[in-house]
């Protein structure tokens, strides 16, 4: 578990790619709380990784929507004597860092499935004498589990001399299947996820050069010194794969605490399309921060 000086440091990191609706709200409020009772410090980290999803529009509408509901962070860069988000955008340098050094450790293998030839693979009925390549498995409901296409034989040769950047190819982080990752989420209670059942090897670095977000979230949540991750459940899943991360790289996890999916009316998880629960259609509306955070 992670101790800095005993400050509680968390961090909010919406991704600039719609607007930022309920759900949204209620999370960071949390995130923006716990921090606060704590005493401690909040960070804001813009997620515009993306370049084709990403849009400045979106990161401005964020800081205001943010401002609106009163959620106020401590530290950042300096815009203008306020504290402006850190943007992934700027951090390459640091994700360059892990890359290499996961490489270099033989937990990495480029991957030339493309994402046409994944969704087929889902598809397709299967005979496969090999049977880790042969079944398709679901990642809850994010799409169907890598099958392994690419996965070098265990102590295949070491890569890391033959490739000098990640650039051109995908790379997946090679999980230990069977392995059990647990953790003690603040909300949820006692977690467990089994790699290679629950999820496989998973994209830590695009083929159009674009880190994945696995490795630029452990990479910034370590580089910031971050002690709670506090965000939606929809990521649960995810933390399991971050915790191998961190593994890797022999870093110390943060603690963790997710919160409920916010559903709209037909039970559906909200998405950044959902304008009609887009936080600043219902401002516009004349509701106030209380009711969009669910407090009246
Ligand atoms: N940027 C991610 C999102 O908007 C959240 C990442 C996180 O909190 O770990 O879904």
């Amino acid at each position: 578990m992670r101790q800095y000086r005993n400050r509680y440091r968390g961090r909010i990191a919406p991704s600039p790619t719609g607007l930022l609706h309920v759900g949204h709200g209620r999370t960071f409020c949390t995130a923006y709380t716990r921090a606060r009772d704590a005493a401690g410090v909040l960070v804001l980290r813009n997620e515009d990784l993306d370049p084709q999803r990403s849009k400045a529009e979106f990161a401005n509408a964020m800081l205001e929507d943010l401002y609106w509901l009163g959620i106020r962070w401590q530290e950042g860069p300096d815009v203008g004597g306020t504290f402006g988000p850190y943007s992934q955008s700027e951090r390459r340098d640091q994700y360059i860092h892990v890359w290499k050094e996961l490489l270099a450790r033989g937990f990495l293998f480029p991957c030339r499935c493309s994402r046409r030839e994944l969704s087929g693979i889902a598809q397709a009925p299967h005979e496969s004498a090999e049977p880790d390549r042969g079944k398709v498995r679901w990642e809850g409901d994010e799409g169907p589990m890598y099958p392994g296409t690419c996965r070098p034989a265990a102590g295949a040769t070491d890569l890391s001399s033959r490739y000098e950047s990640p650039e051109g190819v995908n790379w997946r982080f090679r999980v230990p299947v069977g392995r059990v990752v647990s953790f003690e989420d603040g909300h949820f209670g006692p977690q467990r996820f089994v790699a290679g059942v629950d999820f496989g090897d998973f994209p830590v670095w695009r083929r159009d050069d674009v880190p994945a977000y696995q490795l630029a979230v452990v990479a910034d949540d370590q580089a910031m010194q971050i002690t709670e991750v506090v965000r939606g459940a929809d990521l649960l899943l995810s933390t399991a794969r971050q915790i191998l991360i961190y593994e890797a790289m022999g870093w110390p996890t943060p603690q963790w605490y997710h919160c409920p999916v916010v559903l709209d009316e037909r039970g559906e998880r909200l998405a950044k399309r959902h304008d009609a629960l887009a936080i600043r259609t219902l401002r516009a509306q004349g509701r106030t921060p209380e009711e969009v955070l669910g407090r009246v």
